[in-house]
């Protein structure tokens, strides 16, 4: 290999031959054999071969060259949408192609975009299944196929080994081949092997692999799990005459689900050990008041609690919600945009008689000290990274003594992904909207129903209502972001001239944005238009309508927490979903999607399929895991057989399991930090 090619492969954690061998395939081409034409099947990639009976480029905005295909059995379109003129004129009648693919039916019958493709072929058909490896780093599919192929014939030759970690035992109970065998086979597939097994990832070999690294998760979950009970945290014992007249203080009653998440917040407060709870719950599921309910049980003891949100604009949310409901004590704030002698101030008041302390990831810079923290209640945690949170945690200990930790978020991963995810955290769920909360009702626009859309808004306004217009330009830089907010507030502005119209965006300061947001509160602006920094917490219930324009460009789970703004109080709310058509297939998905749910979890639940596990857990999550191989929606049974052999495993064979965990998670010190 080259040594650039050597870069980047140490870029991807893999030093050494033997990690190339778990660097999986996560699917295969099957290029063995030839399809004839009538038996492709839909979205199945099929290598089909026959003659071409005419090539032409069609007339248009946007010219595609349509390649016609017969073999003996049918016709098939291949179509290319980016080509070379010289392409087509090689396209000639009577020539046989070969082509590689996925097929799928349009208007015209069976067709393969942008196939591989080989004219007058004469390259022999692949005996073996040719593995696709995750594309990564700029190494291109043929370099880690050679590559590989090359570690698997050392593999085969005796110049190395890999050390078998399964109880040989177990793998006859089950019926799974060796480490060595399994490695060999999902790297070069024998000319027997079972080719729909492999396809469908259900291949012994593919399921010992899956079963080994689901343990070695499992496993470092126990690690962590048990590292977090050998630490102390400080008993709190709830006083109910205090959460009595907190709930008293409230202009409404807990519901069912947030009163059972409490009380599962203050069992585990009482206890020695670090709480390590993580909440879940919809947007609008009244989080922050059961954050305030556990913040209580650390001041009736006399200790302190920190409240950390992601933005400015959602801290000084929680410190104007929270101050009122703890008069009696002292409620500091600090951000980042407090400096100087203010700052020094609100530090004294921290590390002296500060008892709720609400603010950014400012709480833990180094020169924040507490008098007693007791409690870390985290919101919206996946927009914090991994580290900050550590770092946080850290902040409260002494020795060996840490403060407990609760993290809540309206980003719902299913219950499955959520408790294999967060093994090591304890899993609440708020599973109910608070009472008299009408379903937003969401409709779908094309741009160019602008104009009647105008009209709506302003009706709904001059009620008294208030609008949220969203832009959704994904631009590089945070000021390209603001120019396209700015233009669209002045075109909005020159709309309705009788409006008072704000406009928040992330090049603003903190106490400009602030000021903003409290105008729009307050209700002295009848328009937001905002750029999706308002994307999370934000509480305005005097909202009702939202605009989201160019919506297709969002994910499902950002869009969820945008419409999430509103539908606040109790009148009935709409979401307008605007889209430049032609949607994309899985645009038209996300768009569908959101039309027909508001419910969090079933959102996530499609975005589940639309984007798989590793990508959810991965961006949002940095260092949170991402399976290789393992597959939360399908291998559900292996999850539920490697949890049982994880705790098999700690009691026979407690030597086997470090080196099971080093195995799969070579960079997994990033997994301890969830
Ligand atoms: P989220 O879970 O999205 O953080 P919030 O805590 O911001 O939700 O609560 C959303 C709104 O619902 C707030 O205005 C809050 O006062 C209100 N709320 C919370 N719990 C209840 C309840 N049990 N009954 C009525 N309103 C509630
Ligand atoms: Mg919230």
């Amino acid at each position: 290999m080259g040594k650039a090619s050597v870069e980047k492969l140490n870029l991807l954690g893999i030093q050494e031959p033997v990690d190339l061998l778990f660097h999986l395939p996560y699917r295969y081409e099957d290029k063995t054999r030839i399809t004839p034409i009538e038996r492709a099947m839909a979205f199945q990639h099929v290598l089909i071969e026959g003659v071409i009976s005419k090539s032409y480029v069609t007339q248009g905005r946007r010219p595609v060259l349509v390649v016609e295909v017969v073999d003996d059995s049918g016709v098939m379109q291949l179509k290319f949408f980016n080509f070379y003129y010289s392409q087509k004129l090689k396209m000639k009648p009577d020539l046989t192609i070969r082509a590689y693919g996925e097929m799928r039916y349009d208007l015209h019958g069976k067709s393969i975009i942008h196939p591989e493709f080989e004219l007058s072929p004469k390259t022999k058909l692949a005996e073996t299944l040719t593995p696709i490896y995750p594309k990564t780093e700029g190494l291109n599919q043929s370099t880690l196929q050679k590559a590989t192929a090359q570690t698997v014939a050392w593999l085969q030759q005796g110049h190395f080994d890999l050390d078998e970690l399964l109880p040989a035992e177990w793998l006859e109970e089950q019926d799974l081949p060796d480490l060595k065998e399994a490695i060999t086979t999902v790297h070069a597939p024998p000319a027997d092997a079972d080719v729909t097994a492999l396809m469908g990832q259900t291949h012994p070999a593919q399921q010992r692999l899956k079963i080994e690294e689901l343990l070695a998760h499992y496993l470092a979950m126990h690690q962590l799990k048990t590292q977090a009970q050998s630490q102390q945290a400080p008993p709190l014992q709830v006083v109910e005459n205090d959460i009595c007249s907190l709930r008293q203080r409230l202009s409404f009653e807990l519901t069912n689900a947030q009163k059972r998440v409490v009380s599962e917040i203050h069992q585990d407060m009482a206890r020695e050990v670090p709480m390590q709870r993580l909440v879940q719950g919809d947007v609008g599921s009244g989080k922050t008041v059961v954050a305030a309910l556990a913040i209580q049980v650390a001041l009736s003891q006399g200790k302190q609690a920190v409240m950390m949100a992601p933005t400015e604009i959602l801290a000084e949310q929680h410190f104007l919600g929270l101050q009122p409901l703890f008069k009696s004590h002292t409620v500091s704030y600090l951000t980042g945009s407090i400096k100087g002698k203010k700052r020094e101030s609100v530090l004294a008041e921290i590390a002296g008689d500060g008892d709720v302390i609400i603010g950014t990831h400012a709480l833990f810079q180094d020169d924040v000290q507490y008098r007693d923290l007791a409690l870390v209640v985290i919101d919206e945690q996946h927009r914090f990274g991994v580290h900050q949170r550590l770092a946080l945690k850290s902040k409260g200990a002494e020795g060996q003594i840490m403060p407990h930790q609760l993290i809540m978020t309206a980003t719902p991963i299913p219950r499955t992904l959520a408790q294999i995810a967060y093994a090591n955290l304890d899993l609440s769920v708020i599973d109910e909207l608070p009472p008299g909360r009408k379903t937003i009702n969401t409709v779908l626009l094309t741009n160019d129903k602008m104009p009647q859309l105008a009209e709506r808004i302003r009706n709904a306004l001059s009620s008294g209502e208030q609008a949220y217009w969203v832009c959704t330009l994904i631009e590089e830089s945070e000021h390209l972001r603001a120019k396209a907010a700015e233009d669209t507030h002045a075109e909005l502005q020159s709309w309705f001239p009788e409006l008072s119209i704000g406009l928040v965006h992330g090049r603003l300061k903190a106490d400009e944005k602030n000021q903003i947001m409290a105008e729009f509160k307050a209700g002295k602006t009848q328009l937001l238009v905002a750029t999706t920094v308002i994307e999370v917490g934000v509480d305005v219930p005097n909202a009702t309508l939202m605009v989201i324009d160019n919506a297709e460009r969002l994910g499902l789970s950002q869009l969820h927490q945008l419409r999430g703004r509103v539908g606040r109080g109790d009148r009935q709310s709409h979401c307008v979903l605007m889209y430049q058509a032609p949607l994309s297939e899985n645009a038209q998905t996300r768009l569908q999607t959101m039309r027909n749910s508001n419910d969090g979890f079933e959102i996530a639940r499609q975005d589940l399929k639309l984007r798989g596990p590793g990508e959810i857990l991965g961006t949002r999550q940095k260092g949170a895991l991402a399976f290789r191989l393992a597959d939360p929606e399908n291998d559900a049974h292996l999850f539920d057989l490697a949890k049982r052999l994880a705790a098999r495993m700690l009691k026979s064979h407690p030597e086997l399991c470090p080196s099971l965990t080093d195995r799969w998670h070579k960079k997994g010190q990033e997994l301890a930090k969830v």
